[in-house]
């Protein structure tokens, strides 16, 4: 499987709820290396060009209001097949849907307050990494180099 790059973000209700050291250890306890990571607030023009993919969905405005309420951290993680890996981790969209053990399942309030984001494929990743990031902000190093 291919080293591959993600984005995730801990979403206003993480950092808010004080979840941040939480999530972070999930994601190093399943070996996930963090590259890059920052904190920030979105505008509300900030969160609907990161969530333009849909924004002819009757929760975009409200999703994107909730996006930009309050701080996020922004993360990018590198792995092997670390794209479909956090996706797992994550869980289900809706925390009543996702596995037992998810982060969603453990920590989200609801379909819209689910704490984590992750990019859903490659070419994803590369664009949303690309939205918060410049390449001498991601600390990437060659594998087993530390
Ligand atoms: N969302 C929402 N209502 C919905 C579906 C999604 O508020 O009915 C929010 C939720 O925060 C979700 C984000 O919009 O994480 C992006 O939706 P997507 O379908 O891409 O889910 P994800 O990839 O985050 O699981
Ligand atoms: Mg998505």
């Amino acid at each position: 499987m291919a080293v591959e790059q993600t984005l995730t973000i801990i979403k206003p209700d993480g950092v808010a709820r004080g979840l941040m050291g939480r999530v972070l250890e999930a994601l190093e306890t399943e070996g996930m290396k963090i590259v890059g990571m920052k904190m920030l607030q979105l505008t509300k023009r900030g969160a609907e060009g990161f969530y333009q993919v849909h924004r002819n969905k009757p929760f975009f405005d409200s999703l994107t209001s909730y996006m930009s309420s309050g701080l996020v951290v922004v993360a990018v993680l590198e792995g092997e097949g670390i794209i479909e890996r956090l996706r797992r981790l994550m869980g289900a969209t809706d925390p009543q849907k996702a596995t037992p053990g998810t982060l969603r399942h453990r920590y989200g309030l609801s379909i819209q307050e689910n704490v984590i984001h992750g990019s859903d494929s490659p070419e994803t990743a590369r664009w949303e990494i690309a939205y918060f990031f410049n390449q001498t902000e991601i600390h990437s190093r060659p594998l087993n180099s530390g």
